[in-house]
């Protein structure tokens, strides 16, 4: 049987990296189905692959070959839609160094999948909220704002309904079940503060919430995102900042573990650590944050920490429902739209744990 897998990987482009994918068909024992596919077992029938890393900032052209190893497998709502008389797969990978044992330094993956093992006992749980800005592809413009000057100040399109306060709904809603359909652990989504600007949240608070699962569901979340919107001539940025005096868009990171969800006596400590280490955190929480973290626009300024009840001007919010129970999670605003997941979630992980 013919298996259409659309290999996605991280490139290694700077300041930002984005996601590459390209298919390939696998010829595979008839009457494999998309459930052994998707399991554990799925990735035995999985080949290793390569590309052409001098094309994406991980090789020179001397030295080009980067090897794709496969980690993670979905159903491809897309391709499965456009053509169900096949099996079509998305296949997350890690790039690896030739011949594939070592990870290539772009893999940020490996970094926290050492983590998820160390601290496993933990049982961190994340929640990605993941902002991204409509842009039309030919003006670059977002969707949304008109031809020239801007739309009336922000106020009325958070969590809007009619056409003149929302841009891009039918692409959401697309995306929305597509989302489902691969299995992602997403958990909602609404419309933001600025015209043409959206949210969804990845990871569901429930156990399979795992910082792996999490991030690598992000990965191809933002994948589909891109791939929908093509067909409407939009491209769904990642931008920090998109526009000056407007919201930026952010990856609020929430997170838990098992002691967390049991007590509130560490958040103390757990709060005083993300302070000590604060400007490690800036440093890679994705690209613009000087221009995002402003103290204005619901952000805390970069050049100071801050953490706080309800506060969305601060850099930790603790959910009120938290502060009521004593025990739950804590939210991290301070990471960027364009962040990387993998990167984000290893560096709380080791600031919790003192690391
Ligand atoms: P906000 O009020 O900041 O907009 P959202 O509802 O958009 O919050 O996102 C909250 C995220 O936190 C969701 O992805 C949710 O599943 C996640 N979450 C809830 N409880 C936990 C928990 N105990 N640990 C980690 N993440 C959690
Ligand atoms: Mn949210
Ligand atoms: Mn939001
Ligand atoms: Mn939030």
């Amino acid at each position: 049987m013919k298996v259409i897998a659309e290999y996605l990987w991280m490139d290694g482009v700077k300041p930002t990296a984005g996601i590459r994918g390209k298919p390939r068909i696998l010829e595979l024992k008839d009457g494999i189905t998309i459930d052994t596919l998707t399991s554990s077992e799925g990735l035995s029938h999985i080949p290793i692959w390569g590309f052409d890393g001098s094309s994406t900032e991980q090789a020179t052209g001397d030295k080009s070959d980067c090897v794709l190893k496969p980690v993670r497998v979905y159903l491809d709502p897309i391709r499965t839609t456009a053509n169900p008389k096949y099996t079509s797969i998305l296949v997350v990978n890690e790039v690896m160094l030739v011949p594939g044992n070592v990870p290539h330094p772009s893999n940020t993956r490996a970094a926290l999948r050492a983590l998820a093992e160390e601290f496993k006992d933990q049982e961190f749980w994340f929640g990605l909220e993941q902002e991204y800005t409509f842009l039309r592809a030919d003006t670059g413009r977002p969707a949304g704002f008109p031809e020239k000057g801007f739309p009336a100040q922000q106020g009325p399109y958070y969590c809007a309904v009619g056409a003149d306060r929302i841009s891009g709904r039918e692409i959401m809603e697309k995306h929305l079940f597509v989302c489902l359909d691969a299995k992602l652990l997403i958990a909602g989504g609404n419309s933001e503060v600025m015209p043409g600007q959206w949210e969804w949240q990845m990871g569901n608070g429930t156990p399979t919430s795992d910082p792996l699962r999490v991030a690598d569901d992000s990965l191809v979340a933002r994948y589909l995102i891109a791939r929908i919107a093509e067909q409407y001539g939009v491209v769904a940025s990642f931008a920090a900042k998109p526009e000056k005096d407007w919201n930026g868009a952010g990856m609020h990171t929430n997170f838990s573990t098992k002691e967390m969800r049991a007590t509130d006596v560490h958040f103390p400590l757990i709060i005083d650590r993300l302070r000590a280490n604060h400007d490690a955190h800036i440093a890679v929480y994705g690209d613009g944050i000087q221009q995002r973290l402003t103290g204005i626009h619901e952000t805390a300024s970069y050049k100071e920490f801050s953490a706080g009840v309800s506060d969305r001007g601060a850099s930790i919010r603790i959910p009120w429902q938290v502060a009521v129970d004593h025990k739950g999670y804590l939210e991290d605003r301070r990471p960027c739209a364009n962040a990387d997941p993998y990167v984000v979630e290893a560096m709380v992980m080791k600031t919790v744990m003192g690391k």
